[in-house]
This record gives structure tokens, sequence and C-alpha cells, in this order.
């Protein structure tokens, strides 16, 4: 009797201590994360009416500030003037700062830097503070991060500094991104789902989002360590959608189950990653961490690709609707 009580007691402490290794194993990290978002006031913007504009906006940022997540949101202006619907259109912008929120500047009409001239590309970005700043004067806020669209910084060093130090003549800050799922390539194909009410396709969709973005969080935290040294606080680009309003909630999950706490844009632009050099210049725009991996000659590589899927059926609605494959990054 007495040796199956100390056979029992060993049991669990046997137990108890592979749990505690258990533990110390999966111990999460502590990483940080602020959130952006752009492309708004919808990167579907031409397509919906302010109605859907204003729901979806709504929605998104309900959650959003329930969770007290930190955002910056970034503006293409031209999307308001939408005949009819210009004073609604500027209500659903108004509403990131009245929730809480700021707004930054990502050009008047999402123009490429590598696909006009510096002056042209200049005045898209004058033209395109004009409501923001007066919204945000509303709120004693001053407008001060600029979102390069597509990420694209210059097809050459002289244009990229000359564009630099335009911006922050101007009074901005670059907001780099270093965390980039493909959100809006899901919410093309999410938007027309839902339209169609194909709710077996909508989670499909959906399982492929959360799933990719996790696969691309896993990519970014290991070229950090090896670019930076470190996993630096990260900056992650989202696009306002449907998609995000309905299912920013599961995403959020997924980043607090990699160990990451939400900080503001401020906040992550103190890493000192943020200052290193930075020469990358090229037709394709991309990500902070594969331009310094560029710039100190590392090829960035096992980046996890979109699944094929995803992008024949994003080419069939374009064929389908007649639209311009537009790439809202
Ligand atoms: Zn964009």
């Amino acid at each position: 009797m007495k040796n199956l009580v100390v056979i029992s007691i060993v049991h669990v402490l046997i137990a108890s201590c592979t749990l505690c290794s258990f533990a110390q194993s999966t111990k999460t990290p502590d990483r940080q994360v602020a959130v952006t978002i752009d492309d708004l006031p919808a990167g579907m913007a031409d397509h919906l009416p302010a109605s859907e504009i204003t729901a979806m906006t709504g929605k998104l940022l309900s959650t959003l500030r329930d969770q007290k997540i930190p955002v910056v949101g970034f503006v293409n202006e031209k999307k308001l003037y939408k005949p009819g619907e210009v004073d609604e259109r500027v209500k659903a912008l108004r509403m990131w700062l009245d929730y809480g929120f700021e707004l930054g500047n990502h050009t008047f009409s999402h123009m490429s830097l590598n696909q006009v001239g510096l002056t042209a590309w200049e005045d898209d970005v004058i033209q395109g503070e004009s409501v923001i700043k007066l919204l945000l004067a509303e709120h004693k806020m001053k407008l001060r991060y600029f979102r390069h669209p597509y990420l694209d910084v210059g097809r050459d060093l002289e244009t990229r500094r000359e564009a630099e130090a335009f911006l922050t003549q101007r009074g901005y800050r670059v907001a780099p991104i270093t965390l980039d799922g493909w959100d809006w390539m899901f919410a093309g194909l999410y938007e027309d789902a839902k339209a169609r009410n194909d709710t077996a396709f909508e989670q499909q969709i959906v399982k492929e989002y959360l799933s990719h973005h996790d696969a691309e969080f896993a990519y970014a935290e290991q070229l950090s360590v090896k670019v930076v040294g470190y996993e630096p606080k990260q900056i992650l680009l989202l696009h306002a959608s449907d998609l995000e309003a309905d299912h920013i909630g599961e995403l959020l999950d997924l980043l607090r189950k990699r160990g990451y706490r939400f900080i503001t844009l401020e906040d992550a632009l103190g890493d000192s990653a943020y200052s290193l050099p930075n020469t990358y210049v090229g037709e394709e725009g991309t990500g902070w961490l594969e331009q310094w991996a560029i710039t100190q000659g590392k090829i960035p590589q096992g980046e996890p690709q979109i699944a094929q899927w995803v992008f024949d059926r994003t080419k069939q609605l374009h064929l389908s609707t007649g639209q311009v494959s537009a790439i809202p990054q």
C-alpha cells in the first residue's frame, strides 16, 4: 500500500515536471506590433455606396476600440469625391477620429512614385492633405504620417532621397511596414463571395487569410533576427475592407497567440531598427525587413506564397467583372 502511494507521488511529480518544462518551452516571447490600415475610406470605395462604407467602417472601428488597439488609418482623398456622396464619405472618415484613432496621408489618388515623375507625385501628396488636415484640426491633432502607395519608394536612390526630403519638409514621418499578409487580395474574393451569398467559399477564404498571415508573421520574425539581430517593434499593414471589418478580431487573436501586444505607431517608430541603413530601390515595392536585407546584400528567402487558387479566383473575378486588376497595397 505504502509503495503504491510512493509510486503515485512519483507519477504526479513526473507529470508536473513534464508540464513545467512544457510551459517553459512554450512561453510566448514579448512581441510588439503597431496596426496600420490603408486605402481609407475603403479599398473598394469606387464600387461601394457610401452607406456600405459607413457600415463597414463602424464595424471595423467598434472591434478595434473595444479591444483598445491603437491604429493609424491612411487615406486616399480621391475616394471621397463621388457625386452626391461627398458629405457621407467625409463622415465615414471622421468616424476614425471620433472613435479615437489617427489619420495619415496615402496620397490623393494612390499614386506610385515608381510610375510618375517626382513633381506629379509631390502634387498628389499635397492634394491628399486637404480634408484630413481639417478633420485632424477639428480633433486638435496634426497630420504627421505618410505611407507610400504600393510601398513604392522610388526606382533610383536620388528620387527616393528627394521624395523623403520633401516629406520631411512637409512635416511627415514615413510609416514603414514589416508585417504584410496581402489581406487586400483575400478581401476582393471575400467581398464577391459575400455578395453572392456563397458562405462556404467565404469561410474558405477566411481560413486561408488567417493561415497565410500566420505564416507571414513567422517568416517576418525569423527574417527580423537575420537582418536586425532581434525582433523589432513590428508594423502591420492591413486594408480597410469588409474582410477586416468582419474578421480582424480573429487576426488580432492570432497575433496575441504569437505573443504580440499592441502599441502605437509612434512607439514602434522609436525602435532603433527604423534608423538602419536603407538604400533599397526597385520596380517592386516591398516591406522594410526586405529593404534592410537587400541593403545588407542578403537575399530574403522563404517568404510564404499565397495559394494558387487565390490567384486563380482573383483573376477569374477580374475577368468576369471587367475590373482592372488594381493592386491596392
Ligand atoms: Zn494603398
